[in-house]
């Protein structure tokens, strides 16, 4: 496996990064993850903007150009095998002498990008569907940062593994009202389906702007499913006729136990084969229109 490592293409082995590194010691910095398929990136100008907006959120210098970004990770992928891959990009505020308070004058960044490879998903998991827990965000109110600070997000999805469910669903307390909404999921947002209508927490600071999240309500738009973007409050969770759940390695999923109880009648329903099937086909258009 090809790595990159500030500048240089490398085996995997071969990384190294100092102890003092900001990311190994505050975890200072922030990452995208990039789906590729056919050996293309996927929403690629999407994710770099999301990138911006997170080394904006952290007030880190963008240590690369959009086009030098491009060429970079054309060059990963072109190194690495598969036609479908998973790429991660990293970047920490650099090395330097141990102090909460940013590095004056300022150090270079530690650029880290890495691919893995990004298995379709599996016939049976679309059949089935998958299991989630809710638990209580406990997390910050800068969660639209894709931090590598991922520590809230590491505990809340072992609390999902420890209860042999898939994925974690969040719930953050209302202002001391006795209220409590749904944010994302760990490592993924959620959509609640009622009454052939999808409903979706807002991009708000509380949770990632999801790129699939993005993807999905556009394609719901196009075709006339209607969609409402909003606090969604726990008790819709509960009263779902389907959750779905979304993100770049996942794509589309449905969760059909929530708290070990059946979410609508306990199999994937038709808002998820409707938006699996948009996904799907809308993922084969747009590599189609790049490869001519
Ligand atoms: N929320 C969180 C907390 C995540 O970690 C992810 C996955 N990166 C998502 C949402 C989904 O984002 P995307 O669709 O861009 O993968």
């Amino acid at each position: 496996m090809a790595v990159y490592l500030n500048g240089q293409f490398m085996p995997l082995e071969e990384a190294r990064v100092p102890v003092l590194d900001r990311g190994f010691m505050f975890g200072d910095g922030v990452y995208e993850v990039i789906p590729v398929y056919s050996r293309r990136p996927f929403r690629l100008a999407e994710h770099l903007k999301r990138l911006q907006h997170s080394l904006d959120g952290i007030r880190l210098t963008n240590p690369h150009t959009e086009a030098e970004w491009k060429r970079l990770i054309g060059e990963l992928i072109a190194r690495n095998e598969g036609e479908d891959q998973s790429l991660y990009l990293h970047i920490t505020r650099g090395a330097a002498k141990r102090d909460h308070a940013f590095p004056e004058p300022p150090v270079p960044p530690t650029v880290f990008m890495m691919s893995n490879p990004l298995p379709a998903p599996s016939p049976e998991l679309l059949q089935t569907g998958i299991s989630a827990v809710t638990v209580v965000d406990n997390r910050w109110l800068r969660c639209d940062i894709k931090a590598i600070a991922l520590l809230p997000n590491v505990l809340l999805r072992q609390a999902a593994v420890d209860a042999g469910c898939a994925e974690a669903i969040l719930i953050r307390s209302g202002e001391g009202d006795g209220t409590a909404f749904l944010t994302e999921g760990a490592a993924s947002n959620i959509f609640v389906v009622k009454d052939g209508a999808l409903y979706a927490p807002p991009k708000d600071n509380l949770m990632l702007p999801g790129i699939t999240y993005d993807v999905v309500l556009e394609l719901a738009a196009a075709n006339g499913i209607p969609c409402h973007v909003g606090r969604v409050m726990r008790e819709a969770v509960f009263a779902a006729d389907e959750l779905l759940l979304t993100s770049s390695p996942r794509e589309v999923q449905a969760i059909t136990r929530l708290d070990g109880q059946p979410v609508g009648n306990g199999r994937p329903g038709p808002m998820f084969e409707r938006l699996y099937a948009l996904y799907q086909a809308y993922k084969r258009d747009v590599m189609r229109a790049a490869a001519d």
